[in-house]
């Protein structure tokens, strides 16, 4: 007996021997694959936004070759890793890599070409998996959300919602509302059960109930339970209750009726001030964004997201003993100006600042979370409904609770 155990454990010792010679960190090496998917999956990401017909001198095609592989390896090396015999902070890592990964579908179930993209036609079909019926469901706010019909003109999503504030005829407000029409019945057909929309809420539920939804993560993220934000939420819509006027308002007067201080500042934030303002605010709060080498898509493209977003171009990464910080990319369309699409672009800057400053081992180089996420950029974007910001960056103010009116009407659609 004794024998055998000394052979064990001497064939051990070999295995080890063998281990370490093959990779004696396994999670430094994990790590760097992680960063190389991340950014194979950022430079697909660019190519589809359609900013970039090619990144970096390579094609959709080579970046998509390349995301695939990284993957394929990245989830061998994971298997691999032997979680007993991690210290904490590795352990962290390996952790931290699997949380960011739940987030990227499996690039091998993804659509390899532009053309194998789901389109908005393709929102009717019944044999879409949840994945390919969101992207249909995309493919709709892109090809109409980006060019709803209006008095004898085109106008994208965001710029109409910018106008329901400003507009002062009721009937051209309706008649911008009305031109939301297409899109809403390309999303969701007269409403019918098996509607693109409905069947894409029944699948978000059954995948919220395999893996988790964001509504649970977001409230794991503040230490409460779902059930305890849903009341937050019923009795913030129920101070904004008390708080309105009591009469009945259609839809398309509300933002009307909440954007006192979008007509009364319109003036002093024309389209072509936003991203000056833009800059000096964050240049004070000490954030030089042209020095953080952001890139902005802001100008109108036929093809492009009516909903602004900002993600990162590329991760940040040590090179050869330099740190080469992220890269982050800024989408949004802002033909008209105002306080709405103010408080857009300055929250979306936001992001940018904030991922640019993200410096971390490769395993964090991944957003944080999402609530934390978008409580750091609104804390930027609602200082544009602050007296004294509006002051100090306008030259003039809106009085306080006709900002905040502003402001909160559309944060409880947001919370509805
Ligand atoms: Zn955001």
């Amino acid at each position: 007996m004794i024998q055998q155990h000394r052979t064990v454990a001497i064939l051990c010792a070999a295995i080890l021997l063998i281990g370490a010679r093959h990779d004696d960190a396994p999670v430094e090496t994990t790590e760097a694959i992680f960063l190389d998917f991340l950014d194979a999956d950022s430079a697909v990401g660019v190519i589809d936004s359609g900013l970039y017909a090619q990144y970096q001198g390579q094609d959709r095609a080579a970046w998509d070759r390349k995301r695939r592989d990284r993957h394929q390896v990245l989830m061998a090396q994971l298997t691999a890793i032997d979680p007993l015999a991690l210290s904490p902070d590795d352990a962290a890592a390996v952790a931290a890599m699997r949380v960011t990964l739940r987030d990227h579908a499996d690039p091998s179930a993804a659509f390899g070409s532009d053309a194998d993209v789901p389109k908005c036609s393709d929102a009717g079909r019944g044999d879409l998996d949840y994945a390919a019926l969101r992207a249909a469901l995309v493919g709709c706010f892109r090809e109409i959300g980006s060019r709803l019909q209006f008095e004898n003109g085109t106008i994208d999503r965001g710029t109409a919602l910018q106008l329901l504030h400003d507009l002062e005829e009721s009937a051209r407000r309706k008649a911008l509302f009305d031109a939301f029409r297409p899109l809403w019945s390309a999303l969701n057909g007269n409403n019918e059960a098996d509607s693109p929309y409905r069947r894409l809420i029944r699948m978000a539920a059954a995948d919220a109930a395999k893996n988790g939804s964001q509504v649970d993560a977001a409230a794991r993220a503040i230490g409460v339970s779902t059930d305890e934000v849903e009341r937050w939420l019923v009795q913030i819509l129920d101070a904004w209750r008390q708080a309105s006027e009591p009469g009945m308002v259609e839809p398309w007067d509300y933002r009307h009726a909440i954007g006192e201080a979008n007509r009364l500042l319109a003036k002093q934030i024309p389209a072509a001030a936003l991203v000056a303002v833009n800059d000096c605010f964050y240049r004070d709060l000490g954030a030089d964004l042209g020095k953080l080498g952001i890139v902005y898509d802001l100008a109108e493209r036929s093809d492009k997201s009516p909903l602004a977003y900002t993600d990162f171009l590329a991760r940040g990464r040590r090179v050869d003993g330099a740190w080469h910080a992220p890269v982050a990319r800024v989408v949004g369309s802002y033909p008209v100006g105002g306080l709405f699409s103010l408080n857009e672009l300055v929250h979306e800057n936001g992001h940018a600042v904030h991922i640019s400053a993200i410096r971390n081992r490769p395993a964090f180089m991944d957003w944080p979370d999402t609530l934390f996420d978008e409580a750091f950029a609104d804390v930027s974007s609602w200082s544009v409904y602050e007296p004294a910001w509006q002051r100090r960056y306008l030259g003039t103010e809106a009085p306080e609770p006709m900002s905040l009116r502003a402001l909160h009407g559309n944060v409880v659609l947001d919370v509805a």
